[in-house]
């Protein structure tokens, strides 16, 4: 049976292309550190012109929280969801996480809450967020091939033990399959966000797509690089838009596809920003 509630998804604006004229989302940027490094990603920058994942321009403490939900949901009607998605990774620190959850739940209880991870602390803390009935989860899977993945992560960092090469791949990709395996008979709706790097991972991609439809995975989103400079991975060109398109036709064979997505920044507030709509 499917245990999802389908009447949120018709207010989630990313979830759900459909509502993304009518709902909006909030990113509350409240989670600074990570306990992995990917080799694409700088959360150093604070440049509110700039906008990709990563990018905040304020820390929120957990006593911020209602107020800023206070004045934001007022002055934007529009916000259904509200998401944490970093600027770092909102499991480095599960305690601080789950305390702003609680939080907004004591306040807001019918607000639809959301939350995106790289999955490493994933397993955990998937009893507690179903029990705080956060309804839409975005776990990111860039490979689950060792070494792919040794190309994609500088480190992994769990339980104070720091993991390199390809025993960081494998480690990160047993904890996000066990995420997914311990999901599945959750009321959440589950999103696969992937980094397309070409040369490193493209090819693997559809691959990458069929294993993951063998656990309930809802949506995949497809994310062109973003090349950041400074970062290992600044070199590589971004796929072009027909790439993406042939991957996402490819991977839309076994998982459906979204094709909307803002790259929004970690503090993001309202109506997703226009893309062009890839017609794939
Ligand atoms: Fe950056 Fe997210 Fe990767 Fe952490 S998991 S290094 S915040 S992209
Ligand atoms: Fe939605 Fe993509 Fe923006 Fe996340 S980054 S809030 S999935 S549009």
């Amino acid at each position: 049976m499917n245990p999802l509630p389908a009447d949120l998804l018709q207010r989630h604006p990313c979830f759900n292309a459909d509502a993304c004229h009518h709902f909006g989302r909030l990113h509350l940027p409240i989670a600074a550190g990570c306990n992995i490094q990917c080799r694409y990603c700088d959360r150093r920058f604070d440049c509110p012109n700039e906008s990709r994942p990563g990018v905040s321009s304020q820390l929120l403490k957990p006593r911020e929280i209602a107020s800023y939900l206070n004045s934001t949901l007022k002055k934007h009607p529009e916000i259904s969801v509200v998401g944490i998605a970093g600027p770092g990774d909102p499991l480095y620190d599960p305690a601080l996480t789950f305390e702003v959850l609680e939080k907004i739940r004591a306040t807001w209880p019918d607000l639809i809450l959301c939350l995106a991870t790289n999955g490493l602390n994933l397993p955990d803390c998937v009893d507690r967020l179903a029990e705080l009935r956060v309804s839409f989860l975005t776990l990111t899977i860039n490979s689950l091939t060792p070494a792919t993945g040794a190309q994609i992560y500088d480190f992994v960092c769990y339980r104070n033990q720091v993991f390199r090469g390809q025993s960081a791949a494998v480690l990160l990709a047993e904890q996000q399959q066990e995420a997914l395996a311990r999901l599945q008979a959750k009321e959440i709706w589950i999103k696969i966000n992937t980094v397309v790097i070409p040369g490193v991972n493209d090819q693997e991609i559809p691959v990458l797509a069929e294993r993951l439809s063998a656990f309930r995975v809802d949506l995949m989103n497809l994310i062109p690089l973003l090349p950041v400079p400074g970062t290992p991975l600044a070199q590589i060109s971004p796929p072009p838009q027909d790439r993406m398109q042939q991957l996402r036709r490819q991977a839309g064979k076994y998982i459906p596809q979204m094709s909307h997505c803002a790259r929004c920044r970690a503090d993001a507030v309202g109506f997703l920003p226009k893309v062009r709509q890839c017609s794939a």
